[in-house]
């Protein structure tokens, strides 16, 4: 018997991470304590009163049977009241809203839900690695979006050739951007709705840092603008709003046909996200959490400001992000992204996520995530100093 898998697996670019993997084990194993900054995953617990939810919601018998795919109507129209207090517009749960296994199991099908064989996606590179593993899974062709520092990680909408906007099928955008913190104003996706409705092309904007903002900026919604309804939908998540990374939940909504179609993708591959936690996402969306996610942004704020002082101190170069908990920051003169990362953790024992890991356009960047308490912060920056860089 010799196996062979799909093809489809070889499309998917080397995983830098694995190598990264296979170096942070030899140095654990060398008894350095190592300090990870690899992740954006959320050290911060969920908060009690959502652990408390799922607690009674599990005892419960009729959460233990199979949920409808598209999420509780009771899920649905939390969320869609949530999105109207913190955006303004107004959705119908029936058909404009759909639960999700994660955004990031969405995001996957959504692909799968609009990408025929031969269409153009439009990826931002650096980008969230699962935009392009749906386009290429789905057969569809990559164009990349470079997010370049001098235009301030934003793609150039208008530099995009006049026949790749007409093949086009899908644009993604991220903003706050994972991994640059990139931030926009509601100007940015104006322009990108019109880009979007003048070459009929798909909007999916991915919304995960929505809520992890700092020093008064307040992320827009891609409906916030005049015809984003007729061509998008916006991807939302509890993982990082509620530190909820663990628990799968969050939600899509926008053009009913769009969110119909990922249903449809949705019905025929997974049964939907346990009741009992959608239970707790509803008391996270309904609020009343006596401001913990407040108390949770000043807390990455405040290792914001820490990191990106220390960072700056030892001359690397870094702007401060208004959201995301991470920090984008430039290699030093002679290294390449991997080159580096490789030197920290080896001598330092400080786990950093090499750019090129997120795409070509990532390359001469780090980047630094602020999910580790001030003192382990502080004590990498003092042993990526000791490097004498
Ligand atoms: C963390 C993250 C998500 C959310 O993933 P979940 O599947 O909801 O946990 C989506 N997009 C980006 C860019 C992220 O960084």
């Amino acid at each position: 018997m010799q196996i062979k898998t799909a093809t489809r697996l070889t499309l998917l670019p080397p995983y830098l991470f694995a190598e990264l993997d296979r170096l942070k084990k030899e140095v654990q194993a060398k008894g350095v304590d190592v300090i990870s900054l690899g992740i954006g995953d959320p050290d911060l617990p969920t908060p009690q009163h959502i652990v408390d939810s799922l607690k009674r919601a599990a005892t419960k018998p009729e959460n233990h049977r199979y949920p409808d795919y598209e999420g509780l109507e009771t899920f649905r129209r939390t969320a869609a009241q949530w999105y109207a207090r913190r955006f303004g517009p107004e959705f119908d749960p029936a058909r404009e809203v759909c639960a999700l296994i994660g955004s990031k199991e969405g995001i996957a099908n959504f692909s799968t839900a609009v990408v025929d064989p031969g269409d153009i996606v439009l990826i931002p590179d650096p980008g969230y690695p699962v935009y392009y593993s749906g386009c290429v899974f789905n057969g569809g062709e990559p164009y990349f979006l470079v997010l370049k520092k001098a235009s301030g990680f934003l793609p150039d909408l208008d530099g995009i050739p006049e026949e790749v906007a007409r093949r086009a099928k899908l644009l993604w955008l991220n903003y706050p951007n994972n991994p640059t913190g990139a931030t926009v104003d509601r100007s940015f996706f104006e322009k990108a709705v019109k880009f979007c409705l003048r070459n009929n092309v798909i909007l999916a904007h991915d919304n995960a840092y929505s809520e992890i903002a700092y020093d008064g900026y307040r992320a827009p919604s891609v409906f916030e603008v005049e015809g984003a309804r007729e061509c998008a939908v916006e991807f939302h998540s509890l993982s990082k709003t509620f530190s909820m990374t663990g628990w799968r939940v969050g939600f899509v909504l926008g053009n009913a046909q769009l969110v119909g179609a990922l249903g449809k993708v949705k019905t025929n591959f997974d049964s939907g996200v346990f009741q009992a936690v959608q239970e707790a996402a509803i008391t996270g969306l309904e609020g009343g959490d006596g401001d913990k996610l407040a108390e949770y942004c000043a807390v990455y704020k405040e290792r914001r400001d820490l990191l990106v002082g220390a960072l700056r101190a030892i001359g690397l170069v870094c702007a401060a992000p208004r959201a995301t908990f991470y920090i984008w920051a430039e290699v030093p003169k002679g290294y390449s992204s991997v080159s580096f990362t490789e030197r920290v953790l080896k001598e330092a024992g400080v786990v950093i996520t090499p750019g090129s890991g997120f795409g070509k356009g990532g390359e001469g960047f780090v980047r630094f995530s602020l999910t580790v308490p001030s003192e382990r912060l502080s004590e990498a920056v003092a042993r990526i100093k000791a490097l004498r860089l």
